[in-house]
């Protein structure tokens, strides 16, 4: 396969939505899986560093270059069937297909027009819905690969890993930090960042549309009364992967909003009332939307029933999905307007550990806004450093938040993974012995450490 190495076409590929900068002399367009083997082994034999790139929306720099060769999968981009795709196709293009046939595909990243199939498998993305339908793996039944050697290969829940592992504690929340202590191929290579293997395609596990889907958006005027009602609508059941049955109202997503996020975007918003916080929630129902009991919960939590707004259509609930998108569009909007990078925090906690950590969220000082998964236990605290010299105190801030997670059991990912930007932090919760098993496997694997160098371990 022809190599391109015009600067000015691989100049696009060389950055992610970090900002990192990266480098790299040769890029490759595979559209076939014997294309994709070929140049794989080529750069195994040469010892070259490949890096796959997709969609580059990770904000880890995990698809940024770092010398060496690019395999974009842009050309790997055919819908094989209704639950098989190949890698490189858009998330959202694929979703909006299936639910036009009445088939919902859960994992819903907000970057889910700006992500492929591959990229999600590779990070193993969540969403908001991951709080009822779990991270993708849960949505994965199969994929076909290109290994580290050139091998092409499938894997499923029945397949042997042919490398040895090391397991760890994970902890046992929405966590997307390291790789995944499987006892099968499939489950290891989803969360793998592009370090053992280029997934070709993949067969998907989908569920029917639901009939309908009620979205509430609801403020409450202190935190007290919104941790009541969150524990209250989590006892209705549903939550991933044990929360138990879901009850007739249960939601499958709770978005939260604070002060100074909602602040940031009220422009969006038909009115701001004094409030501690809003949240954004959606409930799937048979056809009739339950507002009756959601009116009932509403009112016994003091939710500011006159400012809230309730969607029992698409249409409708597109609008609130927009309001929610809006913030780290706005976001992005401030840090490139002073000139730095986003510090923007992707910790989940336990349950009990989580008013803690959101009492630290809100006692950092500087410019910040902080909105998410609430039901996870999973925010986003972005910082908005004004110039250079507060960009080093937000960095400051964030390591401080960082070992406060890990110390609560956390995690310092709970969906955007590692990469490059990330692995000191994945060294606070990840003992040296198991990133050295780590580090071996990949040895294994990938005699010459050619593949995603730098993502989740140091380059050796
Ligand atoms: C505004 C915004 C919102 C976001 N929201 C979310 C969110 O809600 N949830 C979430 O989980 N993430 C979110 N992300 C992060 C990002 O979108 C996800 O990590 C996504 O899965 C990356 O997919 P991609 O196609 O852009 O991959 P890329 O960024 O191109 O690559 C990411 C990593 O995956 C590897 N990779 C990509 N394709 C393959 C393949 N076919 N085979 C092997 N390795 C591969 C790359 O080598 C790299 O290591 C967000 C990002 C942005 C910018």
């Amino acid at each position: 396969m022809q190599a391109i190495t015009d600067p000015s076409i691989l100049e696009a590929y060389l950055r992610d939505a970090s900002n990192l900068p990266g480098h790299a002399e040769r890029l490759f367009r595979p559209s076939t899986a014997e294309e994709v083997a070929e140049i794989v082994a080529l750069c195994q034999q040469e010892g070259t560093p490949l890096t796959v790139t997709a969609r580059r929306s990770s904000t880890t720099g995990a698809s940024v270059p770092m010398g060496g060769v690019l395999l974009s999968t842009e050309k790997l981009n055919r819908i094989l069937g209704i639950d098989e795709v190949e890698g490189g196709v858009l998330l959202g293009e694929y979703q909006s297909w299936t639910e036009e046939k009445g088939w919902m595909f859960p994992p819903d990243p907000t970057s889910r027009n700006e992500c492929s199939i591959g990229g999600a498998i590779a990070c193993n993305a969540s969403g908001a819905r991951t709080y009822r339908y779990g991270p993708s793996r849960a949505w994965v039944e199969s994929i076909r690969f290109v290994t580290p050697t050139g091998e092409l290969k499938e894997a499923d829940r029945s397949t042997a890993i042919p490398w040895p592992t090391t397991n760890w504690a994970e902890p046992p929340i929405k966590t997307a930090a390291g790789y995944f202590p499987a006892n099968n191929l499939l489950d290891l290579m989803i969360g793998q960042e592009g370090t053992l293997g280029v997934i070709l395609s993949a067969r998907l596990r989908l569920r029917p549309l639901p009939p309908g889907v009620l979205t509430i958006f609801a403020y409450f005027p202190t935190e007290a009364t919104m941790m009541g009602f969150l524990d209250a609508i989590r006892a209705l059941g549903g939550r991933y992967p044990d929360g138990g049955e879901p009850g007739p109202y249960a939601p499958r997503c709770i978005e939260y909003f604070d002060r100074r996020s909602l602040e940031l975007i009220q422009a969006r918003l038909p009115e701001l009332p004094q409030a501690h916080a809003a949240l954004l929630i959606e409930i799937e129902h048979d056809g009739e939307a339950p507002l009756e009991p959601w009116f009932d919960l509403l009112t016994t939590y003091e939710a500011l029933l006159d400012h809230t707004i309730i969607a029992e259509d698409e249409r409708g609930r597109a609008k609130l999905h927009a309001i929610r998108h809006a913030l780290p569009a706005a976001v992005n909007e401030i840090i490139s307007r002073n000139g730095v990078q986003k510090v923007g925090t992707d910790f989940a906690v336990p349950d009990a550990a989580f008013p803690e950590m959101l009492r630290a969220y809100d006692a950092v000082e500087m410019a910040a806004v902080c909105f998410g998964h609430l039901g996870n236990n999973h925010l986003h605290l972005n910082l908005l450093p004004k110039n250079l010299a507060e960009l080093a105190e937000a960095k400051a801030i964030y390591m401080e938040l960082a070992k406060k997670a890990v110390s609560l059991g956390g995690t310092v990912s709970a969906e955007h993974g590692i990469g490059k930007l990330k692995r000191t932090h994945l060294a606070l919760m990840v003992p040296p012995l198991v990133r050295e098993g780590w580090a071996a496997m990949r040895k294994a694997a990938d005699p010459n450490g050619i593949l995603g160098r730098g993502n989740l371990l140091d380059p050796s």
